[in-house]
């Protein structure tokens, strides 16, 4: 630094969405002493993860969008998941963030000498850092069902978010356990191809209908012309979604969750057959779990060689799956569309702070932290899409931003020397749970379903306010709110 600031080290961990845009940003703010730690072997997080046929984004792609770098050219509405990666790396290559980042290295260890950060890689690598940033992603360990059988099984398994694009389901009989995002998003791509398909359905899920045009060429040539008309789009679709949507989800009673309950229901009634349609009926309100929007779920679902299984599942065995009616269902092919665990965020690894502090042990009955970025006693450690944070069908990409912005503030504390190390107070900490605690109750998600935003309370680990009130509390950090050590 030249500016009279004190020199920083940064480690970024993980070079996800969140990785790329914290290097970006903080090159932005002058600071260029930088690594990024990536396990895989290429960037994308969970776009490069998730490959699985049919994956898309049901954000609009105009909004699933770093805003400094918009892009005139998205296909459609909503972007299929390789074009998103493809658009990560672009950015990735434009801001030449590469650069910064060592592939195959999986931080496992990182401990704060009261001085700076040292982390130890899996492979025995060590850095140091001043600040560390956590972009580890939220949906990214996949969860297995602990099935009986599971390994018996003779034919292909694979989970959708650990895809093998080897495994072969033209013509064969193909099973897929579950009914959120990810199945229904296979269903509509694989439909076609497949000799027979069986979807296992625990619980019937709500599905928004989805109209996904794709951009005419005139459309992107006007965005390529003058990208502010992008950026105008960008935000005007971000005010809808932020004062429609996203704040109808914080309150249980908003006509707006009304009216999308109506157009579900609208949508179901698209199934012609009455037993079907029943047995696709939720026994829960639209919205509880997280919505799932498809145009082609119902059409699939209706087709000759599919079928609707709504018997639970009693084991698996070597030639498919047998349900508690004592049916066995043949398989060729069975897909685990089983989600995530989705209170890992940084761990497995062990962060350990400058008086002995543990994550492991903050996080052992579940993850917490002051505004989903920051955790006592793990000073200059801040995380992006953190614990708690805003996830219901929001941008993740705008809420990382957010985030970021509030992140440099505490970030330019320490250049600046207002304080060498910045970790939120307990008390703040504490107090923030517990207004999240209660006004998590009053969301939508918690009225009576199960699901993946809910904590081993029931509780939504979720933000639980409007959007805006996320906006306002990230516009800048309460230093009340903060343990500043010289
Ligand atoms: P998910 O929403 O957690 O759905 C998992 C499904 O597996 C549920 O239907 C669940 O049934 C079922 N399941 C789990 N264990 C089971 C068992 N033992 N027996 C039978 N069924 C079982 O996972 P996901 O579909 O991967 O989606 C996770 C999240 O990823 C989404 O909510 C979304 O945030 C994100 N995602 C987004 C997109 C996108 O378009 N942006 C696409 C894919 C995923 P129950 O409902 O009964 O629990």
């Amino acid at each position: 630094m030249t500016d009279g600031r004190r020199p920083l080290r940064f480690v970024v961990i993980g070079a996800g969405m969140a990785g790329i845009l914290a290097v970006i940003r903080l090159r932005d703010r002058g600071f260029e002493d930088i690594a990024v730690y990536e396990k895989a072997d290429r960037l994308g997080g969970t776009w490069r993860e998730n490959n699985y046929p049919g994956v898309a984004c049901d954000v609009p792609s105009i909004l699933y969008s770093y805003s400094f770098a918009p892009n005139p050219e998205w296909t459609h509405r909503f972007s299929p998941g390789a074009e998103i990666q493809s658009y990560l790396e672009d950015v990735a290559r434009r801001f030449d963030v590469e650069r910064s980042i060592t592939y195959g290295q999986e931080v496992v260890h990182a401990e704060h000498d009261g001085d700076r950060w040292h982390l130890r890689t899996a492979s025995g690598r060590t850095d140091v850092a001043d600040v560390v940033i956590g972009a580890t992603g939220v949906l990214h360990h996949p969860f297995v069902p602990g099935l009986k059988g599971l390994d018996d099984f003779a034919g292909d398994l694979v989970h959708t978010a650990r895809w093998d694009a080897s495994v072969l389901l033209n013509g064969r009989k193909v099973g897929i356990i579950g009914t959120g995002s990810s199945a229904v998003q296979t269903v509509g791509a694989v439909v076609d191809g497949v000799g027979e398909l069986t979807l296992f359905q625990r619980s019937a899920q709500w599905v928004l209908p989805q109209d996904n045009p794709a951009y005419t060429e005139e459309e992107k040539a006007g965005f390529r012309a003058d990208p502010d008309s992008q950026r105008r789009l960008h935000d005007e679709i971000s005010e809808l979604f932020a004062d429609g949507f996203a704040n109808a989800v914080v309150d249980a009673d908003s006509p707006i969750l009304a009216h999308i309950a109506e157009l579900c229901r609208d949508h179901l009634e698209t199934v012609v057959d009455v037993d079907l349609r029943t047995r696709l009926t939720p026994d829960h309100r639209a919205a509880c779990k997280r919505l799932v929007i498809s145009g082609d779920f119902y059409e699939a679902i209706q087709r000759p060689h599919v079928r609707l299984v709504d018997a639970d599942i009693d084991r698996i065995e070597a030639g498919g799956i047998r349900t508690t009616d004592g049916v066995l269902h043949e398989l060729d092919v069975l897909v685990l569309a089983t989600g995530f665990r989705v209170d890992r965020f940084m761990r497995p690894m062990e962060v350990v702070g400058p008086i002995g502090d543990r994550l492991s042990e903050a996080w052992a009955e579940r993850p917490t932290a002051y505004l989903s970025i920051a955790v006592p006693g793990l000073p200059n450690l801040f995380m992006l899409n953190g614990p708690n944070g805003p996830v219901g069908n929001f941008s993740l990409i705008e809420v990382a931003e957010l985030q970021m912005e509030y992140v440099l503030q505490l970030v330019d504390r320490i250049a600046d020397g207002t304080c060498r190390l910045v970790s939120p107070s307990t008390d703040a900490t504490e107090a923030h749970e517990e207004a999240r605690t209660v006004a998590a109750g009053k969301t939508v998600w918690a009225t009576g379903c199960n699901s993946w935003y809910l904590d081993d309370r029931g509780v939504p680990m979720v933000w639980p306010w409007s959007f805006r009130e996320f906006q306002a509390r990230m516009a800048a950090p309460e230093m009340d709110a903060y343990v500043l050590t010289d």
